[in-house]
């Protein structure tokens, strides 16, 4: 059982640094590669259906469940640091207990690429474009810090038999088609977590990591970084996917035959040997109330996409206040 990552030359504690694959001291800056980031290891898919037996629990370190009472999110962290803020919603207001036994442990992890201060100049551009509520700054309301937090992803490879009839147009006429084409689906994403995946903004955010680049787990990417516990199990995510998957599906038929452009397609779908990864994927994270709403911004902790949700408004002093909040980082 791990413990605590304690500097080897003087003792301090190291955390995660992100965009080094390494652990780095907060006291006196040593730095140590973390082998199972640097590895060529690809991380395997599992079989689906024996998901239950196979997965495991094992977090490498001792794990504490952190909820959130303002907003329910809840993370996972290492029992030895101390509960600070919820990143979800800037609570400080926060309970722990201990996780449930058959709580699975990740497969791979993405680690973080994208540095904090790195976060803010993404922010900074995209708010550029931006307009404020103006009564934001009458309000004082500020935004928080951003925290850095995995998120649990589930990615699904499945082959898949598809029938389908469509129609199409040649001239005048209305032609009708039909097909048949076996397709290999490979690492299909589903955010688990609830929290997060019904927002559509911060969705398209979260499914734009490259998930081949995924690293075999090691809980040492998590000194310094909480994970949200999924809210979203294996199975649910699976079955969540029905329309999109199918949307998928059509797309695909559509590319099996680019000459016609078929319409209104219907299809039945066979799977086969369904096979998942639990991944957790690097986010960084800010949110604020305002309006007694909770807005949140997210940016991909791998590529760096953002969005999120922003109060509309076409306020006069929309410049103005994007330079007041930019001022408030330094960065104005
Ligand atoms: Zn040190
Ligand atoms: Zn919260």
């Amino acid at each position: 059982m791990d413990i605590d990552r304690k500097c080897p030359s003087c003792g301090g504690t190291m955390i995660f640094l992100p965009g080094f694959d390494s652990l780095q001291c907060q006291s006196c800056g040593h730095k140590e590669i973390i082998p199972e980031l640097v590895s060529k290891v690809p991380v395997e898919e599992m079989d689906f259906l024996t998901a239950q037996n196979t997965a495991s629990h094992d977090w490498g370190m001792e794990a504490k469940i952190v909820q959130c009472r303002q907003c329910g999110g809840a993370t996972i962290q290492n029992k030895l640091q101390l509960s600070g803020m919820c990143p979800f919603c800037g609570s400080t207001t926060v309970d722990t207990a201990d996780p449930e036994k058959d709580i699975m442990a990740p497969m791979g992890i993405i680690p973080f690429k994208i540095t904090e201060n790195r976060a803010y100049y993404i922010f900074k551009d995209w708010i550029k474009d931006r307009f404020l509520a103006p009564e934001l700054l009458a309000k004082n309301a500020q935004l928080n810090k951003f925290y850095g937090i995995y998120v649990p992803l589930f990615t699904f490879d499945v082959y898949t038999i598809n029938r389908y009839t469509a129609h199409y147009k040649e001239g005048n006429r209305t032609l009708f088609k039909s097909g048949r084409f076996e397709h290999q689906v490979d690492d299909f994403p589903v955010i688990a977590s609830k929290q997060l995946a019904s927002d559509k903004l911060i969705l398209s955010v979260l499914n734009d990591y490259r998930t081949r680049e995924a690293k075999p787990y090691t809980s040492d990417a998590l000194a310094g970084f909480p994970c949200e516990h999924y809210s979203i199990g294996l199975t649910d995510a699976w079955n969540s996917l029905g329309n999109e998957m199918n949307f998928y599906l059509k797309n695909q038929a559509q590319k099996s035959d680019p000459s016609k452009f078929l319409m209104g397609i219907e299809m039945t779908t066979d799977y086969f040997n369904l096979r998942y990864k639990y991944l957790i994927v690097p986010v960084w994270i800010n949110s604020f109330f305002y309006d007694n709403r909770l807005f949140t911004i997210v940016i991909n902790g791998q590529t760096g996409k953002i969005d999120g949700q922003w109060p509309k408004s076409f306020g006069t002093f929309a410049k103005k206040t994007a330079l007041f909040f930019l001022g408030s980082f330094g960065l104005g």
